[in-house]
């Protein structure tokens, strides 16, 4: 994949960490409510998240990272990335009769405040459809790398697709509507949750499919042989069968909230192939 020198996006704010301490503290009760109504894209269960914002709060020093400190540094690749979105979903939209209003993506470090409550790096990108924005602790690459072994940057372009995808859901008014049914009690591979989120993936699919379609020399981001492979990776590694594995030693349905590897790259590989945006009714399998 090829972005150095790609068209950055303006719909990105950059926030310098620190000063979020005090008021994520005591927010662990925010934080396992926020748990249920955002969008990671790891699957964390709220009770995980809400751990992992109390342990980032009692962690509490703050590294203020200018995130353009060097060519190519992890906050100009995320801004590269979204401008690419911007172009293909503005066009898809288009497509549709529809109008696209692009999301806006905060960049942080350590922890953060949004709409949707306080947000620790521990939680993963996630999507909150209060303020239309993609929250995004760069170091997530580095875990994406070293964690889930899922290394390139088309792996990190992926989240933020993901994220994306999530923007999507709210712009067509599904996440409104399987908000309301997704009082389903249930967390298994086949509850409202993991259909949300298996659609997020492809709608990161589609706009791959179009990435590549574009390849070309204004675009922001150009995609090369092995990209698709290294994104199925980083589904295949971040699916909740594989987490759980990794940090319980055995696979527990019931906790799933992101789906399978399996269906993560499934969904992305539909996305992907078909570029059809109509073909992503992932709540069929209900
Ligand atoms: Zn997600």
């Amino acid at each position: 994949m090829k972005w150095l020198g790609g068209r950055q996006s303006d719909n990105v704010e950059y926030s310098s960490g620190g000063g979020f301490g005090g008021r994520l503290m005591g927010g662990g009760i925010g934080a396992g409510i926020v748990g249920l109504i955002i969008y990671l894209i790891t699957g964390y269960t709220p009770n995980q998240v809400d751990q992992m914002t109390r342990t980032a709060n009692s962690g509490s020093e703050q590294v203020t990272e200018n995130y353009h400190a060097e060519k190519g540094s992890a906050g100009d690749f995320a801004s590269v990335v979204l401008a690419e979105t911007e172009v293909i979903w503005d066009s898809l939209f288009r497509a549709n009769g529809l109008t696209y209003r692009k999301p806006k993506m905060r960049l942080f470090n350590g922890v953060t405040e949004s709409a949707c409550g306080g947000a620790s790096s521990a939680m993963g990108p996630f999507y909150c459809p209060e303020d239309n924005k993609i929250y995004l602790d760069v170091s997530f690459f580095n875990e994406l790398k070293d964690r889930f072994s899922a290394p390139g940057d088309f792996a990190n372009a992926y989240v933020i697709a993901h994220e994306v995808g999530h923007h999507i859901q709210y712009l067509l008014g599904t996440t409104e509507k399987m908000g309301r049914l997704r009082n389903d009690g249930g967390r298994g591979p086949h509850s409202i949750s993991v259909m949300i989120e298996l659609q997020a993936d492809f709608y990161a699919g589609v706009w791959a499919h179009y990435a590549e379609k574009m390849n070309r020399a204004d675009n922001p981001v150009v995609i090369e042989r092995g990209d698709i492979e290294a994104a199925l990776n980083a589904a295949n590694a971040i699916g909740d069968d594989r987490l759980q594995q990794q940090t319980q030693g055995r696979i527990m349905p019931d906790a799933f909230t992101h789906g399978t590897s399996r269906q993560r790259m499934y969904w992305f590989k539909k996305g992907y192939q078909t570029g059809d945006m109509s073909q992503g009714n992932t709540f069929e399998e209900l």
